[in-house]
């Protein structure tokens, strides 16, 4: 094949490269200097592209053309590089670039779920509406860092200092599912790629500690790492119709929809409710934990099969059938 599948080192470009390269893709990872002896150390990549900050990232252009290279998005990308300019590049890129768009905004993201008819935590427009334990998130994707709790507004108040940028949402206790989908444009079929959990810091240590000694330590949310989930058989129905519904209403959205890997994160209550407080529209880390396979996605294609791996047998169909262009946005 005269393609090449290409994207910025990091986030989950070894699985991503792995993955085509597994494919019968010639790989490039662009990273910046000091990250870029991991893509030559396990051999993922045919070709280090080094730049000096994730913001010169546009500048790869030319290279990327010149290469037939095919761009495969991620969070870092979508988090160190600055959309518009993703946007304006010419370079072939897998999915629907105008999706990030929603992606990145929590008020436009609220708007497809709610269209999807999902269930979401509430959210308190104004401080003084805090009726109960709340969580505090800040714009972009940041991984949790710097998230807290609080139950009313004088705590919220306290807490906040002098950030003006924020969101209030209802805090669900309950357990943190990630769900990883992979719609297929050209199989047209969605597919459930597995399931992870996060491990927090320092929230995931807090147990580590006697519970007198709880109280003093300020918890937050930074993502350190997942682990893979194997999920009740009985609720694998409802974990597809809500990626069904989420397509379903991205098309109306923001034509013509989601399609490749993307993510609903949940928490599932006790009553076995899943009440989704966000999306990733587009491979998420938690995928990692399954770099050669998830147990779903080797029963469904009979051999092992990330969703990096996915990603890359989706382009190869469409390039064999004549439909890349479909795929590309
Ligand atoms: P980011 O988008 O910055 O990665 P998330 O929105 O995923 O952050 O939230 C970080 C953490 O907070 C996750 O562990 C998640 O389980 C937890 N969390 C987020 N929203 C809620 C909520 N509404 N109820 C309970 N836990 C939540």
């Amino acid at each position: 094949m005269n393609y090449a599948i290409a994207t910025l080192g990091s986030h989950s470009a070894l699985q991503i490269l792995r993955g085509a390269k597994d494919e019968g893709f010639r790989t490039i990872a662009v990273c910046r200097g000091d990250h870029a002896f991991i893509y030559k150390h396990f051999g993922v990549a045919d070709e280090v592209i080094e730049i000096e900050s994730y913001s010169d990232f546009p500048a790869v252009e030319d290279a990327l053309l010149e290469r037939n290279a095919i761009l495969i998005p991620h969070a870092s990308l979508i988090a160190y590089v600055d959309l518009k300019a993703i946007e304006r590049m010419k370079v072939p890129y897998y999915g629907n670039r105008k999706i990030l768009f929603w992606e990145s905004d929590r008020e436009k993201q609220r708007i497809w779920l709610e269209k999807a008819g999902l269930n979401l935590p509430k959210v308190f427009k104004d401080p003084s509406e805090i009726d109960g334990l709340a969580i505090v998130k800040f714009p972009g994707a940041r991984g949790g860092q710097g998230y807290f709790l609080v139950r009313n507004e004088r705590e919220f108040k306290r807490k906040i200092g002098d950030i003006k940028e924020y969101v209030i949402q209802e805090y669900v206790v309950g357990i943190p599912v990630y769900i990883h989908y992979f719609y297929s444009v050209i199989r047209n079929e969605l597919e459930l790629m597995g399931f992870d959990r996060r491990y927090e810091s320092n929230v995931d240590g807090i147990g580590r500690i006697p519970s007198r000694f709880q109280r003093d330590i300020k918890v937050t949310y930074t993502i350190v790492g997942n682990f893979p989930l194997m999920l009740r058989e009985s609720l694998l129905p409802e974990a597809f119709r809500m990626g069904e519904r989420v397509i379903k209403a991205s098309r109306e959205i923001c034509s013509p929809g989601i399609y490749g890997p993307f993510c609903l994160e949940t928490i599932v209550t006790p009553d076995l409710k899943f009440y989704v407080f966000e999306i990733s529209a587009r491979i998420v880390a938690g995928t990692n934990v399954f770099m050669e396979t998830s147990p779903y996605a080797l029963i469904k294609h009979g051999k092992p099969m990330s969703t990096g791996r996915r990603i890359a047998l989706e382009i190869r169909e469409a390039i064999e059938q004549g439909r890349l262009k479909e795929i590309l946005g």
